[in-house]
């Protein structure tokens, strides 16, 4: 049996919903696929935090700036609320090379409007009452972030994307990518064939298995992120998230296929007053996707060591995620080349906060052939 429509999307991660939000809202006839359901990956397991002073510099900018502008009026445009709230975010430095790493940052990102600032120690329990910094030099400091709540987000694209016509095809695996000639024509999958003449791939970690079956090899790889949540303490507050400025020295980016698991530090709050604390990361190519015996661990110590207020707070459970990255810090955003109809989107460094953004630039793309917005350093041939 094959089902026929004008756009396939894979994969209902954030960036999935979206993609097929937009492509509905344009009158496209749209199917949305997951292995799963939505949410399988990464974006069932996230903090759901808007970030933006840690974006990639060289190339970056305009997208997360436009995606940040992105978030006004989308609650109104999803007619569903989507736990939107202005949060500020805090890069803990705890070394000189660390400082001097956040300091050489700054002129760029004023450059481009982002008003991040370096914060000596002594003034951070100014910013975040909970936090010990006696082994703190600063941090940088940025105030307009913030943050949704995942499963809102991603249940207010489904729904909105199905008053457009939207169908959704859950426990539907993508196999194999049908071509003829130089275009994609539909996916075969383990419910049947699909046939369309756009398909974009939003497959996150799995991304490389889909790439194989075009031969391409796209640099997608993927790190597995575990995190833990605690009861819900509502006369705590953090005020910020907060994030060490390790991870850009030797997070996902730094680290080795295979390398050893880590634990550094990337605390927030939901709106409830539950802590998320993580995150141990381990980059690999397997799936095993559990939270470990050690990292669950670390993470608590860590907590414990930065925000001792939380130390007799029950952990409600844990988990681990595989999420995708490439070394350049670069998503794959754009067309494939020599493949009309197949456009790919995924290992956003940061994701949330380019999901509206995303899906509105890829149905540009596939309704004109060009976006408003430059996506040519994003290119997945580059
Ligand atoms: C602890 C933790 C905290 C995080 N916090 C944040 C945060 O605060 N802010 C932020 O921006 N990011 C955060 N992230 C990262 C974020 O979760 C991911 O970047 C994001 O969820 C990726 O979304 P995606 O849509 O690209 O991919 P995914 O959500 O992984 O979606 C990919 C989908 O494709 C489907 N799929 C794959 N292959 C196939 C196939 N062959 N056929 C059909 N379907 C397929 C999968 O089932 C999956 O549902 C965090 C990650 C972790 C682990």
């Amino acid at each position: 049996m094959t089902f026929v429509y004008d756009a396939l999307v894979i994969g209902a991660g954030y960036i999935g919903v979206s993609v097929a939000y937009h492509f509905s809202k344009a009158g496209l006839r749209t199917a949305l696929l997951d292995r799963g359901g939505v949410g399988s990956g990464a974006s069932r397991a996230n903090y759901g935090n808007i970030q933006v002073q840690d974006a990639e510099l060289a190339h970056s900018l305009d997208l997360i700036q436009a995606g940040y502008a992105s978030f006004e009026g989308l609650e109104a445009e999803l007619g569903q609320p989507v736990g939107l709230r202005q949060l500020g975010s805090l890069l803990l430095i705890e070394n000189e090379a660390q400082w001097q790493m956040m300091a050489a940052r700054l002129p760029r990102l004023h450059t481009a409007g982002i008003r991040a600032e370096l914060v000596e120690a002594s003034h951070l329990p100014d910013l975040e009452p909970l936090l010990d910094v006696s082994a703190l030099l600063g941090a940088c400091y940025h105030q307009r972030e913030g943050q949704i709540y995942p499963f809102a987000l991603l249940s207010a694209f489904l729904n909105a994307g199905q008053k457009r016509g939207l169908s959704l095809h859950w426990r539907t695996e993508v196999n194999a990518i049908i071509t003829r000639a130089d275009r994609v024509t539909g996916v075969r999958t383990s419910r049947g064939d699909f046939s369309a003449g756009v398909v974009a791939l939003c497959t996150g970690a799995w991304t490389t298995k889909l790439g194989r079956m075009v031969e391409r090899n796209w640099p997608v790889r993927h790190v597995i992120g575990q995190a833990l949540i605690t009861e819900a303490a509502p006369t705590l507050r953090l005020r910020n998230h907060l994030a060490s400025a390790a991870f850009f020295q030797e997070a996902h980016g730094g680290g080795q296929d295979g390398g050893t698991e880590r634990a550094i530090l990337a605390f927030s709050q939901t709106r409830e007053g539950h802590f998320l604390l993580g995150e141990a990361a381990r980059v690999t190519c397997d799936m095993d996707i559990r939270a470990t015996p050690t990292g669950q661990p670390a993470i608590a110590r860590l907590a414990a060591r930065f925000l001792p207020a939380l130390q007799k707070l029950q952990v409600l459970r844990g988990w681990a995620a595989a999420v995708a990255f490439t070394y350049d810090g670069l998503p794959l955003l754009g067309p494939v080349a020599g493949l009309k109809g197949l456009i790919l989107a995924t290992a956003f460094k940061s994701t949330v906060i380019v999901t509206p953004l995303v899906g509105r630039l890829v149905t540009e793309l596939a309704l004109t052939g060009c976006t408003q917005l430059d996506i040519t350093p994003f290119s997945p041939d580059r």
